[in-house]
This record gives C-alpha cells, structure tokens and sequence, in this order.
C-alpha cells in the first residue's frame, strides 16, 4: 500500500489512534489526528506525533473539514454510525480501521483471536506455545499494543486479538489461523442485538480460503450458527467432541486431519479453571493449526502463569486471600470466577454497565457468595437484582469496598475483586482498577504476604 504523499485523517487518538498515526506518518503520509477530547484528557504523548511532521487538533470542534482528505482512519472506540464516518463514505472518501490499515504492512502469517471472553489469555498463551517451539513472534492488537505499533512485519507470526469493533472495519484482514472463543452477551449498548454482535465477530472467517484454518469453539451455539462462514479448514474445540481438539478423560486430546495423540492431562496445566481449560484447547488447537510439535505445546501449558487482572491472586492474610479479575467486565467472565475461585466468597461487584441482566449470577452467587458489596454506577441495579440471593453492602469508592470486604471476613474466605462492568465510570481503565484495588489490599494487609 503506497501511502506517500496521501492526506489522512485518524479520528481518536487512543492507543490505536496514536500508532496508526506514527505508522502512517513514517509511511510518509500526510497525516492530520484528531480526538474529540482535550489534550490533556488524552493518555498519549502528542508531542512525539507533532515531531513526525503529524497535524494534531484536540477538544470539541478539532473536526473542521474533510477537504481534501482520502482516507479516514477510524479507531475502534469511533461507532460505525458515527456521523463523520457516513459524511466521510458520501463524499467518496474510504474509511478503515486502525487493524485493516495495520494488516496490509503484516506479511508474516497472522493468528487472529476473537471472542467475547479468553482473548488477551488465549492469545498470550498461543504467543508462549510459539516461543518454546522457538517460533519468533508478536503478540499485538486489542491485547493492548496495537498491531501498528510492530508493522512492519515480514518475519515470524503475528498473533492477533480481535475484537468486534475492530472487525466491523476490516476489508482485507484476514488470518491465517482464525480462532473464535465463544459469544456472550456483551457490548449490547454498541451492537443492538445478540446477532449484530455475533455477525461482526463472524467477519474473521469471511475471507479465510482453503489455505487458512479456522478454529472454532464447537459448543458455542451463537459460535456454531456462523461455523460455515469463509472457505478455510475447520478445526473446531470443545469439551464433549470427538474430533479436532478436545478432552476425554480429563485429558486433552487432538485428531484433525489425519494426526492424532495425546497433549496433555488437564490437570498439569498451569492456569485454572473451566475457563482456561477452553483457553487452552484454543491455543492448542491454533499451535496444531500452525504446524507446533507436540511437545511444545505441552510445555507452554505447564508453564503459563497467567495475566494480570485476571482471577490474580494478590495476598493472603490471617487465611483471606484477595483476588484480582479487574478485567471481568461482563457477566460471562464473573460467573467464570466464581466458578473458579473456592467459596466463601467476598464479592466486589459494579461498575459502568453494558445493558446486561446480573440475573444469570444468581444461583452461583446464592450457593458461593457470603456478601456482595457493590460499588459504581451499576450498584443500584445489582442490589435490585441481587439481595434476595445475598446480603448486599454498597460502598462509594473501592476503598472503602476493601475495607468491608476486610472488615467481615473469617479465615478461609476470598475477596474477589470480579466487577462483571466495565471500569470507566470510575477509573481510567480495567488496569488502573486493578493496580488500585492490589495497592489497597497490600496497605491493608500490611504487605505481609504468605504463602497462595
Ligand atoms: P478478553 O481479552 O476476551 O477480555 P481475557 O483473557 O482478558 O479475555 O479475560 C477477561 C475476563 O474473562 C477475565 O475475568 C477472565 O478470568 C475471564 N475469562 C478468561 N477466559 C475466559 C473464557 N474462555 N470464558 C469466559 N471467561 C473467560
């Protein structure tokens, strides 16, 4: 794609905004950035885009023309309908996303994660599988370094995490090995439906051919209405199957196109939980997909410790263990941890909602959760829902959650941290609630730590 001399504009300056810029610009486009929100509200060092020759306007109005322009680069926080976009698209100009744009300086082979839930795991996962069968690779996308930021990439693999905004506005993308979790009510306030949401996920087989693999959880049923999509290989995942990547006796076994053994036992690999078990039939299911031994594979799902924020275990005092699933931002992912994590729980809940029910939680939180305290702007709708299961404390800030947490906890309970909302109503990211709610507990327990 020969960018030279080209007048761009990249709408929202966030992560994705910022690389698509740099890498633009060092493409040696013209480039324009502008956000909506003012300077000093926006995370990246606009300072650097400048030194790249990149014009940069901020705060209400920065949009003043599209004269001129070809090509509008969108960040995946910007909604199709937009109303820029549809002046954008009457007035001839192209609109991609920051991945689309990405993905055409990608000439490594790519393998793209979608799913509501075990994305940023599984493609972790998958990036450690490469790298103990010695497979030089990056791990890039919405995982929270943006693909522009590695392009260009000519060697090796690039593993890939999708997520639906961004596969709204691909036209070209398209992975080698495309893997698709599962599908769970979630950003139904962006999407309409449960269909618009599981049919902009689809897109990442549409353009598969016989070439690529597709690696699908078989016993999604939102997953399996769009199985047949594109043209590549199936490889389907699953718990109770006979064929592709699947368990039988507790073990995880493969048979896909004329191979098949023995990978491992599930209970020697190292992240826990039902949840992770489907993270890592995924993986290994890609790893298979993409020529890895065996051996590899097992030694990477042995070792694995895990991501920050999720289901992480922070300290343990006087026997309460506090446990850190800031990333839970929807319902699917809490009922995940409270699946996983031993009862009594001490549950820390609420958040910026998504237009989700918490009813589906009721029976786990009935039999496994001995007090729920809410916190947010969904505190409200959770005792609603909530406090005939359980007793129900609110608190205003996660300071002040700890505390009662604390305060009512016995030996042998978990404080669970599993919010099931996003984090903006009260924090900058799932990150920065996650690394305050650590620093709380640490002060709390004085930072005296034992042992998990
Ligand atoms: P994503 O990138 O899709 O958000 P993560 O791996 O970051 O996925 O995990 C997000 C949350 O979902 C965490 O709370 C985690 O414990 C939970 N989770 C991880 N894997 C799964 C899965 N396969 N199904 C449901 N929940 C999951």
């Amino acid at each position: 794609m020969n960018l030279s001399g080209k007048n761009i504009l990249v709408y929202g300056l966030g992560l994705s905004g910022f690389a698509a810029s740099k890498l633009l610009a060092a493409q040696g486009a013209r480039v324009t950035a502008v956000d909506v929100k003012p300077e000093a509200a926006l995370k990246s060092d606009l300072g650097i885009l400048r030194s790249l020759g990149v014009e940069v306007h901020t705060g209400q109005n920065s949009i003043k023309r599209l004269n001129g322009i070809e090509l509008l680069i969108v960040s995946p926080g910007i909604p199709l309908e937009h109303p820029l976009i549809s002046i954008a698209q009457k007035g001839g100009i192209q609109v991609v996303g920051e991945l689309e744009l990405a993905s055409q300086f990608c000439q490594a082979p790519v393998i793209g994660v979608t799913g509501t839930n075990g994305k940023s795991t599984t493609c972790a996962l998958i990036g450690a599988i490469l790298d103990s069968a010695g497979i030089a690779n990056k791990v890039a996308g919405n995982i929270g370094l943006p693909l522009s930021s590695v392009v260009p990439l000519s060697a090796g693999v690039a593993v890939v995490e999708v997520s639906s905004y961004q596969l709204e506005t691909i036209e070209t993308f398209k992975p080698h090995i495309a893997v698709w979790m599962n599908l769970s009510a979630d950003h139904l306030s962006r999407h309409s439906t449960i269909e618009a949401y599981a049919a902009a996920k689809s897109r990442i087989f549409k353009l598969q051919t016989s070439d690529d693999v597709k690696v699908y959880n078989a016993e999604d049923p939102q997953v399996m209405k769009f199985a047949a999509e594109g043209q590549g290989r199936p490889l389907p995942f699953g718990f109770n199957i006979k064929s592709g990547v699947f368990l039988r006796n507790e073990r995880i076994f493969y048979d896909w196109e004329g191979q098949s053994g023995e990978i491992l036992p599930a209970d020697e690999i190292s992240i826990k939980g039902r949840h992770n078990l489907q993270n890592s039939l995924a993986a290994s299911a890609a790893a298979l997909a993409y020529g890895v031994d065996v051996p590899a594979i097992r030694e990477a799902l042995m070792k694995f410790p895990g991501l920050e924020h999720r289901q992480e275990f922070v300290t343990r005092k006087n026997g309460v263990a506090f446990i850190n699933d800031s990333k839970s931002t929807n319902v699917d992912s809490g009922l995940k941890a409270l699946e996983t994590i031993e009862p009594p729980i001490i549950l820390i809940a609420g958040g910026r909602g998504k237009g989700e029910s918490f009813l589906p939680a009721e029976k786990l939180i009935r039999r496994n959760v001995k007090l729920l305290i809410t916190l947010g702007e969904t505190a409200e709708q959770l005792s609603r829902e909530l406090s005939d299961a359980v007793e129900t404390m609110y608190a205003k800030d996660l300071q002040e959650a700890v505390e009662t947490a604390w305060g009512n906890s016995l030996p042998g309970d978990n404080i669970l941290l599993s919010p099931m909302c996003a984090s903006f109503d009260m924090f900058e990211d799932f990150e920065q609630r996650g690394r305050i709610f650590k620093s709380i507990c640490r002060e709390i327990t004085d930072g005296v730590e034992e042992d998990k």
